[in-house]
């Protein structure tokens, strides 16, 4: 068990069976995208550690990039507008593939698939570590997923509590 600021969290997932999980996930892209150059875009901040072992498992002639979703708090004084940051490459007849950390109510992930839909991609997947039951409201572009997740607080492998956190290896659960 672990304390971070006022919280106890328990060991949940641990990192060898993230990585086995995630060679399997690889596996079935490399397989999927035989034929062609996919853009891998990553969610920040919390996907970083999943994309760099995601990306390290995938044989393709791929490319990455990163973006950035300015959260709900932060845009509070303008409402409940989430925006996009960052996006500098052309997507326009590319296949592009989100790299996401967690999927819990989807709402983040609307809002980066209907943008990228305006902007003319040929095809676009999600793949995501972690997917909660809300996961739902996006299945038609959820084709990849690494572990489904009750409703329950989670930490650790680039996911933060409140900012602290992110440099766990493991998965950690909120202690109730
Ligand atoms: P959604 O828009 O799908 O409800 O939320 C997605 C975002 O909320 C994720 O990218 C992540 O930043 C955050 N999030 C959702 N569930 C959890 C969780 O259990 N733990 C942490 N640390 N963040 C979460």
């Amino acid at each position: 068990m672990i304390v971070v600021k006022d919280r106890t969290f328990e060991k949940f997932i641990c990192y060898e069976d993230i990585l086995e999980r995630i060679a399997i996930l690889a596996g079935n892209i490399d397989e999927d995208y035989k034929d062609r150059k996919p853009l891998f875009i990553a969610v920040l901040n919390g996907s970083f550690m999943f994309a760099a072992d995601l990306l390290k498992e995938i044989s393709l002639n791929c490319e990455i990039s990163f973006i950035k979703v300015a959260s709900y708090e932060e845009m509070e004084s303008t409402g409940n507008v989430r925006q996009l940051i960052g996006l500098n490459e052309n997507i326009f007849k590319r296949d592009v593939i989100i790299i996401e950390d967690i999927i819990d109510t989807g709402r983040t992930m609307l809002k980066i698939l209907e943008e990228f839909k305006s902007l003319g991609a040929n095809s676009i997947e999600v793949v995501t570590l972690f997917s909660k039951p809300g996961a739902v409201i996006i299945q038609e572009h959820l084709k990849y997923i690494g572990f489904e997740l009750p409703e329950a607080f989670v930490l650790g492998y680039g996911l933060d509590y409140d900012g602290q956190g992110r440099n766990l290896k493991d998965l950690y659960k909120l202690k109730d």
